[in-house]
């Protein structure tokens, strides 16, 4: 707490009396923690990339390039983590876009069905080569009026996750159902699930419950933040629910007009 102490003089001579201001800037420490804490992260996971980049050229240029196939293995290795630090970049440009609610938003009408499948497309190939299964089920036939795009990024972090996340012959189900005036979309696994003390932590920019896990399959850590500013944009709501080593629900629940 800040305080002020402001004297003025009383009604009687001599007599002296004090305003006390009392400010509550718990919020304001606590976003500027926020603020902080992400610079430095960003910085960190940067810094990972550039500094295996820096290594690997340098050793090149040292001398290493003489050897075709090493050459060959280093470039590669550079090309890979030059696409880990482009998808660092875009995720925190978008990170800083939606947190801001820059996104224009359209409003459609959109068949929560097909949102769902149109975002199967962009990840069968994924699950394909993890034997996994995509199912949709819709339980109402829910059309709303919404953003395509937006809902569709919002479901292709969710199911992506939920491949990654998962074991080989595992599966997807997305649910499609009514409640009062709202869709709801559920986004089932049967994966590895997420310990129930770090479930309201996921949400956080960088948290990962595996950090190993989440870099070898490309993930910054940044997705689910940019989910749930994704899912408030569109005045929505988004929850998780998981049991470890049986899998993982998200519910997102978006109203079905966008005012
Ligand atoms: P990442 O790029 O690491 O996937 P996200 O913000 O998308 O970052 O997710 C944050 C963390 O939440 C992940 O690192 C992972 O530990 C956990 N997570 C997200 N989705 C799932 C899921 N479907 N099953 C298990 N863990 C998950």
């Amino acid at each position: 707490v800040d305080a002020n102490i402001v004297p003025i003089n009383g009604k009687n001579p001599g007599e002296l009396n004090v305003i006390v201001l009392l400010y509550d800037i718990t919020e304001i420490r606590r976003l500027e923690k926020v603020r902080t804490d992400f610079v430095a992260n960003a910085s960190h996971e940067l810094r990972t990339p550039v500094t295996a980049l820096k290594g690997f050229a340098e050793t090149l240029l040292d001398g290493a390039k003489e050897d075709k196939e090493i050459l060959e293995q280093f470039l590669e290795i550079m090309l890979k983590e030059s696409i880990r630090l482009d998808s660092i970049v875009n995720d925190i440009l978008e990170l800083s876009r939606v947190e801001q609610k820059q996104v224009p938003l359209k409003s459609e009408d959109v068949r929560v069905k097909d949102a769902v499948e149109s975002t199967f497309k962009l990840v069968r190939q994924k699950a394909e080569s993890k034997h996994m299964e995509l199912i949709v089920i819709e339980e109402d036939e829910m059309t709303i009026q919404t953003d395509l795009n937006r809902l569709k990024q919002v479901l292709a972090n969710l199911i992506n996750n939920a491949i990654v996340y998962t074991q080989e012959n595992g599966k997807v189900t997305v649910k499609i159902y009514r409640e009062h005036e709202f869709a709801v979309i559920e986004v089932k696994d049967n994966g590895i699930g997420i310990p129930e003390d770090e479930q309201d932590r996921i949400f956080e920019r960088f948290y990962r419950v595996d950090k190993a896990r989440s870099r070898n399959s490309g993930g910054t850590g940044l997705g689910l933040s940019i989910v749930k500013y994704l899912v408030e944009n569109l005045h929505g709501t988004i929850s998780v629910s998981s049991k470890l080593g049986l899998g993982t629900t998200f519910t997102v629940k978006l109203p079905s007009q966008l005012i």
